[in-house]
């Protein structure tokens, strides 16, 4: 509006002139400029998540010099962290950074376009977003809430989680007062587990007074600002139940398609950076914070043995199975996840699998 007065101000002459003769038209074709806001589920300066959401916002600013601008609220700022789904689809807020599995209340199917136990690694699940279905399936899952998804960060293989007890055989999940929400809770409730969801800020504490035996993050990043270190015991190894999370960015259908053809272009290059830098940054730290963890030397690691995540394998196949018989949805994408999945599995074997035992 103000652009558009300044430039009916401007008069005869000026236009004349040349140069503005030029680049007005230019100016008119770009619109107004675009604020948007975002919402995120992070607490405010975690590092890496909600560090990306606003590395992403900055980055959209910069590549449409100012004519998209984002403003970035943590969870609870704006909305609660579990609300940003709601938000964005209802047009409250104009986009957000979350992760789909938080939304399988929603969409059952919604869960694939994060991690399912023994799934995809993040390149894996990259592969198949960008170059399998897997994005297209998205965008059919997310279409009935409004909502466009983009990739938009991968945590990397997890850890498998802070233990009290050693786990030396499946039978040892019997009884063990573990936290761990999504599928990954479905599968060793039903190896015996009794699994609870505390909220974050519970944790700590539930460990340390033996309300919990258990507890899984992320990876050593993460883990060590919660600080289970020091009332763990035991750290185990791999994350099975989150082999690669990725991250979403989502945005309102409206907001998105409002948008001139270059600004979501931006919007879509914008993600795609943050989708292999927050991936970049998780590799970085987790490893940084590993060292530190070794150093300290009061954390003893342990692995879980083939035996017991060959069992957990098969209870996730299991659980896999009661979720996709409720939904022909998620029926529908885990039947093209696992044929992607069954394709790579014999290059990664041969690819990084060899590489990886040879060093
Ligand atoms: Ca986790």
């Amino acid at each position: 509006m103000e652009r558009r007065e300044f430039i009916k101000g401007l008069g005869v002459a000026a236009v004349t002139a040349g140069v503005l003769a030029f680049e007005a038209p230019a100016v008119w074709a770009k619109g107004e400029k675009v604020m948007w806001r975002m919402v995120t589920s992070w607490t405010p300066g975690m590092p890496i998540l909600q560090t990306g959401a606003e590395r992403f916002a900055k980055r959209v600013a910069q590549l449409t010099e100012g004519r998209l601008t984002i403003q970035v609220f943590a969870g609870g700022e704006l909305v609660p962290p579990m609300g940003v789904f709601d938000a964005v689809s209802q047009g409250t807020v104009q986009c957000g950074h979350s992760a789909a599995y938080y939304w399988a209340g929603k969409s059952i199917a919604a869960q694939w376009f994060t991690t399912i136990p023994f799934g995809l690694n993040a390149q894996g699940i990259n592969a198949w977003f960008y170059n399998g279905n897997g994005l297209k399936l998205w965008e059919e899952v997310y279409a009935p809430f409004n909502l466009v998804p983009r990739p938009a960060g991968n945590t990397g293989v997890q850890m498998g989680g802070w233990f009290n007890k050693e786990i030396k055989t499946i039978d040892d999940f019997k009884g063990l007062k573990m936290r761990m929400p999504g599928l990954g809770g479905k599968v060793i409730a039903k190896a015996g587990a009794a699994v609870t969801l505390l909220p974050a800020g519970e944790i700590y504490t539930s460990l340390e007074k033996g309300v919990l035996d258990a507890t899984e993050w992320v990876g050593p990043c993460h883990d060590m600002r919660m600080g289970f270190q020091k009332v763990a015991k035991f750290y185990y190894a791999p994350g099975w139940h989150e082999p690669g999370s990725a991250l979403e960015l989502i945005i309102n259908k409206k907001a998105y398609e409002e948008l001139s053809s270059d600004l979501k272009a931006a919007v879509d290059a914008a993600a795609a950076e943050l989708n292999i830098t927050m991936l970049s940054e998780f590799e970085k730290e987790n490893a940084a914070a590993l060292a530190q963890l070794k150093k300290e030397g009061k954390v003893q690691f342990r692995t879980f043995s083939k035996e017991i995540l060959t069992k957990l394998k098969a209870l996730s196949d299991e659980v896999i199975k009661e979720q996709i018989e409720k939904d022909p949805i998620a029926q529908k994408v885990h039947k093209d996840f696992t044929e992607f999945k069954n394709l790579l599995n014999p290059w990664a074997a041969i690819s990084e699998k060899e590489y990886y035992e040879g060093i």
